[in-house]
């Protein structure tokens, strides 16, 4: 279980986040929504550790991650599996390789135990073949499919996504919603996906988490928001349930 309580965050003159609370339960897919800017990457960043709160708290399975040393940090990081926006592959190296990569780094696995792994992965995201290519030779969905598959290499128990569908076309977003809702069966994890996608979130999630005004404006399940309005949620529901223009989605 993630807690976040009472959480400020400013850079510089920018107040970013205001006395935020969220809990996200164990085995739950919770989106956290807002427009562009609203402190969405910033909020996610804080769950893993990535950046400190200037007053308030992160536990992470009753573990206060801002008040650890770096050496327990690295041991709480090790249960989160993170999707960056960007994807954030190493381009030199081919698929196989960015995957083995944590493999390498965390663990003491020999290399036939970490080829098992990395195919195992690559299976989990439904690209088995894969392996020997380099991420430039990868379309941009196939490119998130590695870096999951990458998050997933240490068997986390919280998968972090920021932002899984954007630069996206609408049926590629459609699988990685379908990956991410197997891969949170299948494996059983805590999933936190940031997203301004409201087609998505319909589609994954069991709660969402609406940042407004540097405040946790809304909280509440994914059935509830049509249910109990809220004219500022609402409005960015409505802005946001489509891609302009596109009739599958
Ligand atoms: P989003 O909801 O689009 O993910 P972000 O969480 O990335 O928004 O950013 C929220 C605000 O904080 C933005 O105005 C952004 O420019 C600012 N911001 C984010 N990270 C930093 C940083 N490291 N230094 C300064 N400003 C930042
Ligand atoms: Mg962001």
């Amino acid at each position: 279980m993630i807690e976040v309580e009472n959480l400020y965050k400013s850079f510089g003159d920018l107040d970013v986040l205001e006395d935020v609370d969220l809990t996200i339960e164990d085995g739950e897919t919770i989106a956290i929504i807002g427009r562009s800017g609203s402190g969405k990457s910033v909020l996610m960043k804080h769950l893993v550790g990535l950046l400190k709160p200037d007053k308030g708290r992160v536990l992470v399975d009753d573990i206060d991650i801002g008040a650890i040393p770096y050496e327990e940090l690295r041991e709480v990081r090790k249960h989160f599996g993170v999707l960056f926006q960007g994807g954030a592959l190493f381009d030199s190296m081919t698929s196989f390789e960015n995957i083995a990569f944590p493999l390498n780094y965390f663990t003491s696995q020999s290399d036939e135990e970490i080829r098992e792994r990395v195919l195992e992965c690559l299976e989990l995201v439904r690209m088995p073949d894969v392996g020997p290519k380099k991420p430039s030779e990868l379309s941009g969905g196939m490119r998130k499919r590695v870096a999951l598959a990458r998050a997933i290499a240490l068997e986390p128990r919280y998968i972090l996504y920021d932002e899984p569908t954007s630069g996206l076309d609408p049926e590629t977003s459609n699988t990685i919603d379908e990956l991410i809702t197997q891969l949170s069966d299948e494996l059983n994890v805590t999933s936190v996906v940031v997203t301004h996608d409201m087609h998505s979130v319909f589609a994954i999630a069991d709660r969402a988490a609406f940042l407004h005004n540097c405040h946790m404006h809304w909280v509440g399940p994914v059935d509830d928001i049509h249910k109990k309005p809220d004219e500022i949620l609402d409005r960015f529901v409505k802005a946001n349930e489509y891609h302009v223009g596109d009739p599958l989605r």
